[in-house]
């Protein structure tokens, strides 16, 4: 296969191929489209999919597909074949332009929470010509945006980037005003770390939790969890090492950057990251990343698991959002200056920042709720529901000198009263002690803890591009109109710091005291679940913010309440389902008939001497009784909670109904059969225990 440099990209149609292989007129006028948005023309969108689909069968392609993220937060994809039949009996192969701009996949059956009618169930594709196509196995897939034939958005990436294109439009703004008049536009990037489990296939078929949920709903403590702290950077072991190996190799070709992987801190948990890009870029290589790690753990014979809690007692899995933004000649505008200029722009952006975290905390937190990472989040193994940010020491030092009117005591003492001129040149601090934040300042960029490992991680920086879009526009209407920038810019920074600091926390986010001091001194939000939060999503403010900035239509806003809040009630009966099929059918039978073994093997020992005690037996016997018929009550219970949803009148009454009721009931009937579980011979039990599972890859 050669070396990396060879093989880095060769499954992707990148600005080499199209170099070498478009006519020079048909190239600058892609690039144009590509840079800037212009509108492509049908004739050089034919030249281009012609040399995409010439690439492409040179590489052994035979279908294209428009490939898409509809509102599932997976991907999607519905292959053609190039095959077009000539008239001499034989077929050519073909693609055009049309083909290339634009699809229509009978797509009725994706989730539109009310945004398409049935008569007009067909939505269309659009290329997204930003993002190149690439070959996945025997297609190329063309990254494509999903709308219905209204116009609304049906999926993740249209909302992304015209998220993107307010955040642009507003920094722009804010760099004219600090002079720079250079800058044509400004990109959001994300670098996503990207947490996972790998167990082997043997095990995981075993346990119909896994496959049905993606989680195991039952399964008592092993003897070893993650308390040694053996595992967290440790050595990899060689299944695990080919499988990365592998994995690296797939993922270079498709011109994914993974740089890092390493041991996570729980057993059997890994992670891996990438060198960061374009937002909408990493967008779509998280979404291929996470495909492709589950592609390659089945050829080694594993399953990767990307549930944000699929063990009990160990640490679940994260995706840590690293996030900044920088404008197209590649300024940092979160990294500190050279001199105190750069720094009071630095500053306006950090303020910015500061103020969309503060004023949209409601934001954050859905772009990351799903039924899954309510498990994670608060659980002392990842931030808590409650949004703060950490600044670090030298930082926090710089603004409270700047809200207090006081001397700057960091690298340089510099007064810091009057205008841009006097503003402190600082040491830029990139140590991150503290790793408990949800939103932490790391140098030069942000990195947003709260996603969970199977988040698209659209939403998230959907919301966080567009609040901070908001920041920007505010400050940006104050300053256009400032008799005098350096004082009005002052000024605003200072009322910024005033009005926000609430959020900012340099502390231990996993204390139990930050949260009463949080939600009861500070007053930031503590939505501890999906239901708790989702509703929020069409609060007046949040709906006039993004519909204000072209994200989403009010209609789409309605549309991803009613489908988030749809998928956390169904995810959540699907596991309560299994939960009842495997006690019922699996687990009780298994605890009777170790009970019946023990009872007998006490009347055998009492037929040969009538006084023997069997006390051993007749206890075992009792307690595993006992505990069938919890687990009989129990699992009835768990099935009337899951009648009672039909009661329901709306979708958010009935995910309240699960939250309250439905989850508890969940939480019973484990605790019986867990317990069961530790008193049952291990070749009663009919599933791999939690230390087969964590410890069985080699
Ligand atoms: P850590 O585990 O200490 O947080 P990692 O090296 O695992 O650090 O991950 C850091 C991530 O942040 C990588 O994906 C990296 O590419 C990304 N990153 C670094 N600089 C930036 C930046 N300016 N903007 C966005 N992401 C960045
Ligand atoms: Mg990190």
């Amino acid at each position: 296969m050669g070396t990396v440099t060879e093989y880095f990209g060769s499954m992707v149609f990148d600005d080499r191929v199209m170099k070498a292989t478009l006519t020079a007129e048909v190239y600058a006028s892609l690039k144009k489209t590509i840079d800037e948005g212009t509108e492509l023309d049908i004739g050089v969108a034919n030249a281009v999919a012609t040399a995409m689909k010439d690439w492409a069968v040179s590489k052994g392609a035979t279908h294209f597909t428009h490939w898409f993220q509809p509102l599932t937060g997976i991907t999607a994809e519905k292959h053609d074949s190039f095959i077009s039949p000539s008239p001499d009996g034989g077929v050519i192969m073909e693609f055009s332009g049309k083909e290339l701009i634009k699809g229509e996949p009978d797509a009725s059956s994706f989730p539109n929470g009310g945004l398409r009618a049935t008569f007009e169930a067909r939505g269309y594709t659009a290329w997204d010509p930003t993002s190149y196509a690439f070959i996945k196995g025997k297609t190329l897939c063309i990254p494509t945006a999903f709308c219905s034939y209204g116009g609304h958005a049906l999926d993740k990436k249209t909302p992304l980037l015209r998220s993107m294109e307010a955040l642009s439009k507003q920094a722009i703004r804010i760099l004219r005003l600090f002079g720079n008049d250079a800058a044509k536009c400004v990109r959001s990037s994300v670098g996503p770390e990207q947490e996972y489990f790998l167990i082997t296939k043997e095990m995981y078929d075993l346990r119909p939790d896994l496959r049905f949920t993606g989680r195991t709903l039952f399964g008592a403590k092993p003897p070893k969890g993650q308390e040694m702290d053996d595992h967290y950077f440790g050595v990899i072991k060689p299944r695990v090492e080919a499988y990365m190996e592998e994995l690296n190799k797939e993922l270079w070709k498709l011109g994914i950057l993974a740089k890092t992987e390493h041991n996570e801190v729980a057993p059997a948990q890994h992670e891996l990251a990438p060198i960061y890009t374009t937002t909408n870029i990493a967008t779509d290589h998280n979404q291929l990343t996470m495909e492709i790690m589950q592609k390659v753990a089945a050829r080694h014979g594993l399953v990767c698991l990307l549930h944000e809690k699929p063990f009990a007692g160990v640490n679940g899995s994260g995706k840590h959002n690293n996030w900044s933004i920088a404008t197209d000649a590649g300024q940092n505008l979160l990294s500190p200056g050279e001199t105190p200029y750069e720094n009071a722009q630095f500053l306006l952006f950090l303020c910015a920042v500061i103020k969309a975290v503060d004023d949209y905390q409601d934001l954050l937190r859905i772009a990351v709720a799903t039924a899954g990472n309510d498990h994670r989040l608060g659980a002392n193994e990842a931030p808590p529901a409650v949004v703060s940010i950490f600044l670090g020491d030298e930082l926090n030092a710089v603004l409270e000198a700047i809200e207090t009117g006081t001397p700057y005591q960091g690298a340089e003492k510099t007064q810091m009263k009057l205008g841009v001129d006097v503003l402190p040149k600082f040491n830029r601090d990139t140590t991150d002690r503290n790793r408990t934040s949800p939103f932490a300042f790391t140098g030069n960029k942000f990195e947003f803890r709260m996603l969970g490992s199977s988040n698209s991680i659209a939403c998230a920086n959907i919301m966080l591009n567009s609040a901070v879009a908001e920041s920007l526009k505010i400050y940006a209407d104050r300053l256009e109109g400032a008799e005098d920038f350096e004082t009005a810019l002052h000024a605003m920074i200072r009322k910024t710091i005033k009005d926000h600091k609430h959020i900012i926390f340099n502390g231990n986010g996993y204390d139990d005291g930050w949260i009463k001091e949080a939600t009861e001194k500070r007053g930031l939000l503590n939505y501890r679940t999906t239901p708790d939060c989702m509703p929020h999503l069409l609060d007046e403010k949040n709906v006039r913010m993004l519909t204000s900035h072209g994200v989403y239509s009010e209609a789409e806003l309605q549309s991803r309440c009613e489908i988030m809040l749809q998928n956390y009630c169904k995810t959540v009966v699907i596991e309560a389902n299994t939960m009842v099929a495997m006690a019922k059918t699996q687990i009780a039978p298994a605890v009777e008939a170790y009970t019946a073994e023990v009872a007998k093997a006490a009347s055998v020992k009492k037929a040969l001497d009538s006084s023997l005690a069997c006390s051993y037996e007749t206890g075992l016997v009792r307690r595993l009784s006992a505990l069938t018929d919890r687990i009989a009550v129990k699992a009835e219970e768990l099935e009337d909670a899951l009648l009672f949803l039909d009661r329901a009148e709306d979708i958010v009454v009935e995910s309240e109904m699960i939250r309250d009721t439905v989850l508890t009931k969940m939480g019973e009937l484990r605790i019986a059969c867990d317990e069961a579980e530790t008193l049952t011979a291990k070749q009663y039990w009919p599933y791999p225990s939690y230390a087969d599972l964590l410890f069985g890859v080699q």
